[in-house]
């Protein structure tokens, strides 16, 4: 597995756990927020971290750690994303995978398989506005049925959305709320200013719009919480 970069101690990625965080590389996303535009779109030219060296950092620490968080880009990409589970598994940790949504057989086989416990899932958007967010071609059947599964899974989920200021109507987020009816997990993430971000420009939003979009969605969704607003 090629990792990009460890996060070693995570109260937030895991919820409720003491966790690591590993980064692959490279996306199938170019999604206007995406606040680590190297990783996506030029993970070659980035130093990795050699497997053996996370391993044994988990070897060192797996009597603090309870879980790890697999995130990117997009680790569904990545072919060798079974056998890194597995060998983070063997350290009885327990495992959570972010995902865009796009590989639904890959989300299937983890599922099916048990090995995975958790997955957070970015929803970018209601389905009609994936391309404007996304900034790609992607097929929103799939992204559907990642939808489905994960909130049918007997495994724990959240779907998340970024928001930068003005990029969302309250109309957006009422669509969203519709489709994801059932999620047992759902925030809405402020979108942070970085450096890396893939587009220049986008502002943060207020508490004042971010309460206003949540309302919208509150109906249909109502376990909906705000995440990164003080
Ligand atoms: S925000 Fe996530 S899905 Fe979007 S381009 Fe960045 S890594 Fe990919």
């Amino acid at each position: 597995m090629k990792i990009y970069s460890i996060n070693k101690t995570t109260l937030i990625d895991y919820p409720g756990l003491v966790a690591a965080s590993v980064y692959t590389g490279g996306c199938n996303m170019r999604c206007i927020y995406c606040h680590n535009a190297p990783l996506v779109m030029c993970p070659a030219s980035l130093p990795t971290i050699d497997e053996e060296e996370f391993f044994s950092f988990l070897d060192k620490r797996k009597n603090i750690l309870r879980g790890v968080c697999i995130s990117g880009g997009e680790p569904t990409l990545c072919p060798d994303l079974t056998a890194f589970i597995d060998r983070i598994r063997s350290y009885d940790l327990k495992v959570k995978l972010d995902t865009n949504g796009t590989n639904p057989d890959i989300i299937s086989d983890l599922i099916r398989s048990k090995r995975v416990d958790m997955i957070a899932m970015d929803i970018k958007s209601h389905p009609e506005d994936y391309p404007r967010i996304c900034d790609c071609d992607v097929s929103i059947e799939n992204i559907k049925k990642s939808v489905s599964l994960i909130i049918n899974a007997p495994i724990d989920h959240e779907f998340r959305t970024t928001v930068p200021s003005g990029v969302f109507s309250e109309d957006d987020m009422i669509r969203i709320g519709q489709w994801l009816q059932g999620a047992r997990a759902y925030f809405l993430q402020a979108f942070k200013e970085a450096d890396t971000c893939m587009t220049t420009g986008l502002q943060e939003p207020s508490g004042e719009e971010m309460n206003r979009l949540k309302s919208a969605i509150l109906p249909y969704i109502p376990v909906a919480s705000i995440r990164g607003i003080d």
